[in-house]
């Protein structure tokens, strides 16, 4: 008998029937004699409906009320699955991120989580009933609706478990683990039984979406068990831990991630003096785009290039900006590109073998596909490519790492 924090995400609660297959499981595990405290995602394809909605009035829409819009897809599908937990014999109760009082800061649309109060949610457990909260959303210190950015429900999950000191937070979705890459794109992709936590933020902070990132920091920091198992299908899924005392025998690669939201700038010419770097990023950041990867070629002539990533939504205004600083810091060029996509290669087995870059290069290198701007950390290689070869690029580094083959054959 344990407290479980169980999440369902988007698809898993997409039609009614599946509502009631949640059910079903839910009062499995509460036969079983579990405490559960469930998280519920809107179904799937609402979000995205009730963005375009608010899109279709104004481009920008305003952060306060987009939130007030957003959190409502929670609201619907806490209601409907307790109907059928209750319709099943099983108490149940619904709770709004602001009702179990989730409190966050006011960061509308990206709001981060502060404190949980736990006292509704106990009593319910303490009186036998299952407690059902909304994920993706919270509430300030006055009282406005916040939601946490996309895929936050995992989050929410997450913290509840924290505040909670659940014996483990799962994630259901429609996957039945983490995989070496995304199963849609690479059909040999293999599910992990286990990944650290310090590779599962890469994996996440680099693309792979199936856990939102927020959510791992949370779990890492606060230490909770976190496993991602399938809604659809029994299994053991994947479990996040800690890292591995041995780390020779770890996986060179644990896994690739891709990401196809970033767009290339690059202010070419610039005058090669100090405080040049701080002159082109600073009005970046003023506007409050987020800047990812940055490189400054060896100058000539006195000029150098300077190219950096933003997320793709960000990419007009980035540019903007860009021509503006062109014109006082007397750079020759701006140049950009938004079809480009970032591959990046993750494991924590790096920081003990060399030649990985070389490998991955090489593989690159095989199927034609330039590179066109590289980082590094000590556990993870990114390249950005032409957008075009993302899919060729994911499935070449899968098969030159034999990412398909058990851990033990690598
Ligand atoms: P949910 O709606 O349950 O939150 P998501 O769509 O947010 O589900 O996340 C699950 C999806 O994440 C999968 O369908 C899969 O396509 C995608 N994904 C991306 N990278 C990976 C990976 N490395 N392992 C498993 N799934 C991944
Ligand atoms: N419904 C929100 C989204 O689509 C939150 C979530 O599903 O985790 O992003
Ligand atoms: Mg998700």
């Amino acid at each position: 008998m344990a407290l479980l924090v169980q999440k369902f995400g988007g698809t898993s609660v997409g039609t009614v029937d599946r509502i009631e297959a949640v059910a079903d499981k839910v009062k499995a595990f509460r036969e079983a004699g579990h405490d559960l405290v469930i998280v519920v995602s809107a179904m799937s394809g609402e979000t995205n409906r009730l963005i375009s909605l608010a899109k279709e009035i104004m481009e920008e829409p305003t952060p306060r009320e987009f939130d007030v819009l957003l959190s409502t897809g929670e609201q619907v599908t806490i209601a409907l699955l307790c109907m059928a937990l209750i319709k099943r014999g099983v108490e149940a109760r619904s709770y709004t991120g602001a009702q179990v009082r989730i409190v966050t800061d006011s960061v509308f649309n990206k709001a981060r989580i502060q404190s949980i109060d736990d006292c509704n949610m106990r009593a319910d457990l303490q009186a036998g009933r299952v407690v059902v909260v909304a994920g993706f959303q919270g509430v300030d210190e006055q009282g406005n609706i916040t939601t946490l950015g996309r895929g936050g429900s995992d989050t929410t999950a997450v913290a509840l478990a924290a505040a909670l000191k659940a014996d483990e937070c799962q994630i259901y979705t429609d996957v039945d683990g983490v995989y070496t890459t995304d199963p849609r794109v690479v059909d040999t992709a293999r599910r992990l039984d286990k990944i650290t936590f310090e590779e599962m933020i890469e994996m996440a902070s680099l693309g792979s979406k199936v856990l939102q990132i927020r959510s791992v920091e949370f779990a890492g920091k606060y230490n909770v068990p976190l496993r991602v198992l399938s809604s659809f299908q029994e299994g053991p899924g994947t479990l996040i831990t800690l890292e591995d005392e041995n780390v020779m025998e770890q996986p060179v690669v644990s896994g690739i991630a891709f990401n196809r939201d970033e767009a290339k700038l690059t202010i070419a010419g610039v005058p090669d003096t100090p405080g040049v770097a701080l002159r082109i990023l600073q009005p970046i950041s003023e506007a409050n785009i987020e800047v990812d990867m940055i490189v400054q070629n060896v100058s000539a002539d006195n000029r150098t290039d300077f190219t950096f990533t933003v997320h793709r939504n960000d990419y007009r205004r980035a540019l903007d900006v860009l021509q503006n600083v062109a014109k006082d810091v007397a750079a020759l060029e701006v140049k950009s590109d938004n079809k480009i996509a970032k591959v990046s290669i993750v494991g924590v087995g790096m920081r003990s073998h060399a030649g990985v870059a070389t490998k991955m290069f090489k593989a690159l290198s095989q199927e034609g596909i330039n590179i066109q701007m590289i980082s590094t950390s000590e556990i993870k290689i990114s390249v950005v490519i032409d957008e075009k070869y993302l899919e060729l690029a994911v499935r070449a580094l899968h098969s030159a790492f034999e990412l398909h083959k058990p851990e033990d054959n690598h």
